[in-house]
């Protein structure tokens, strides 16, 4: 075992290819396929990173614990909820392996999974459908762009799967009550549910704008009050929540009950830190959580068998994720910054109760600004509607998604116009394409290194280096007249940019008002560009000059091209 561990890595994972490519053949005596199986379990612990925590965790094996205080070691894929589809656990020699039965030759897609701390090859849990629950908005104000980066981000990567041939079934919850909601309307003099009514529009608001396909379903915490209940009672049941002592009728989690608590951000048990639950009324830990929070006077409250109160944050989700998606599963998304207590807290609730709960956890970067958490400090400047003055939405959408969704992005007005020009690029292109060679068709094949980027744990900036690729090569083509290319690679650009939901011919950006209006700028231009056309003919270059001035003090910039003159707005 030593000297397998000394191999370099490389040497490893090419012998763990050749026992990959012997046990997907279908050995006609028994014993040799049982040595192949054998030879897999043996070699799993390689270098491939899709696998390399396979096996950790196991009894006997080799565990490298993860550094920092407070470190726990990564759980074994067998382990996670509902541990590798495809695969089968059994027991020999007392020791509990897994079996794998997929190979890299059926699964192409891969994801970051917090929960392991690795890249994971991606099986549903059931043929052909991905369910896929994101971390919605709390509805106390109206969202800035670093609260729809995570819709960007999710929206492209339920796009891929659906390109991949996936039903999607996608969960986004709305909180509409908490503390925060009801400080705001306590300030305005208003009820609470104005407050979540108001922004919870603005939200939507946000989303559509931007281009985000709406949910599935889009449940607000206060319709399932009966689900949290539900939950609260089995795990009461169960031993891992109780009411409070004192009659305030708060539920808590019982954080000791449940040794699994830490796993998912990387912490052990007791190194977690005490609970913000404000006072603690009646904990028995202070690392206890609070499920359902009792009323306090002038609150909105909700009745149950512990008395009156509202929904604590992190059980709805448990219960809203359950009902719609069912007690295991594919996707659970969010932002970095939900990873603790709100996740931790969601799959400790669920797995206690029983639950398999999330396979698979996503989470996106956080975007900043000066490297710091976005707030209320900064203004309105980078409200939605504000920031879509300055940047058409399909831009404010570029810019948003461009990263890589694990990255974080520190927003400033130069990256915001330059994502813009990146955009026009793309958008100029296929504009100059569709005009020598006709209108450029929908539903081409997206090329196969686009694909192997966004199959790789979703990577949208390699992805987009294949679009600017594209969009160079097709400028050459359109430069030497190979309008066949140009054609073909403009067709490939489009199927592309609506996997990414940045089509420009797509009805969300195209069949605006605005684009009617440009119909009617366009003819008005055509006009004054014939009497410059006109005047340059007659040798009246003064004329011509001028036609072109009042053009451009009126924001339309002409440009003339081997094809004639063509005009586009100018912007900012
Ligand atoms: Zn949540």
């Amino acid at each position: 075992m030593a000297a397998r561990t000394r191999l370099p890595p490389e040497t490893r994972w090419k012998w763990r290819a050749v026992v990959r490519g012997i046990i997907t053949v279908d050995f006609p005596f028994p014993q040799l396929g049982l040595f192949a199986r054998v030879l897999a379990v043996v070699f799993r612990r390689g270098a491939d990173p899709a696998c390399r925590d396979f096996g950790r965790g196991i009894p006997g094996n080799y565990v490298r614990t993860a550094s920092g205080a407070g470190a726990r070691a990564p759980p074994a894929p067998s382990q996670l909820p509902g541990g590798f589809a495809g695969g089968r656990t059994v027991t020999r020699k007392n020791r509990v392996v897994h079996v794998e039965t997929a190979t890299l030759d059926n699964v192409s897609l891969r994801f970051y999974d917090t929960r392991a701390r690795t890249v994971r090859d991606f099986v549903p849990l059931n043929e052909g459908r991905v369910s896929l629950y994101l971390c919605g908005a709390t509805v106390q104000a109206p969202p800035h762009i670093g609260h729809i980066r995570s819709g960007v981000n999710f929206d492209i990567l339920r796009r891929w799967l659906v390109y991949r041939g996936y039903e999607v079934v996608f969960c986004r919850n709305v909180t509409d009550i908490d503390d925060k909601i009801i400080r705001v309307a306590g300030a305005e003099g208003v009820q609470w549910w104005e407050v979540s009514e108001r922004n919870q529009r603005a939200f939507t608001y946000a989303y559509d704008v931007l281009g985000c396909l709406p949910p599935t379903v889009e449940p607000r915490a206060t319709g399932h009050v009966p689900e949290m209940i539900g939950l609260m009672e089995r795990l009461i049941e169960r031993g891992h929540a109780y009411p409070a002592g004192d009659g305030s009728g708060d539920v808590y989690f019982d954080v000791p009950s449940f040794p699994e608590y830490g796993a998912l951000s990387n912490q052990r048990v007791e190194a977690v830190r005490a609970a913000e639950d404000g006072d603690e009324r009646a904990k028995h830990d202070p690392r206890d959580f609070a499920l359902w929070k009792g009323a306090r006077p002038g609150e909105p409250s909700w009745p149950t068998p512990w008395g009156s109160g509202r929904p604590g944050w992190h059980l709805e989700c448990s219960a809203m994720a359950t009902k719609y998606l069912g007690p295991v599963f594919d996707i659970h998304g969010g932002g970095i910054d939900l990873v603790f207590p709100h996740h931790e807290n969601e799959t400790a609730q669920s797995n206690a109760a029983g639950d398999g709960f999330a396979r698979y956890w996503l989470h996106n970067g956080m975007l900043t600004t000066g490297g710091e958490k976005m707030s209320k400090s900064l203004g309105n400047s980078l409200l939605i509607p504000e920031v879509i003055r300055r940047v058409r939405p399909v831009e404010l959408r570029y810019y948003l998604g461009q990263a890589h969704y694990r990255s974080g992005l520190d927003y400033s007005e130069e990256s915001l116009q330059e994502a813009a020009a990146a955009y026009q690029r793309i958008e100029g292109f296929l504009t100059r394409a569709g005009e020598v060679t006709g209108p450029v068709p929908e539903g081409a094949p997206v090329p196969d290194e686009f694909a192997a980027a966004l199959d790789d744990d979703l990577g949208v900036s390699q992805a987009l280096a294949v679009v600017h690729g594209h969009v160079r090569e097709g400028n050459s083509a359109l430069a030497e007249g190979a309008k066949e290319r140009a054609a073909e690679l403009a067709a490939r650009l489009r199927a592309m940019l609506s996997v990414l939901g940045l089509d420009p011919s797509a009805p969300q950006w195209a069949g605006s008002e605005e684009s009617g209006l440009r119909e009617v700028v366009d003819v008005l231009v055509s006009v004054a560009l014939r009497q410059r056309q006109a005047a340059r003919a007659r040798r009246d270059y003064a004329a011509a000059d001028e036609i072109r001035d009042q053009l451009a003090e009126s924001g339309i910039l002409v440009e003339d091209t081997p094809q004639g003159p063509r005009w586009e707005l100018k912007r900012g």
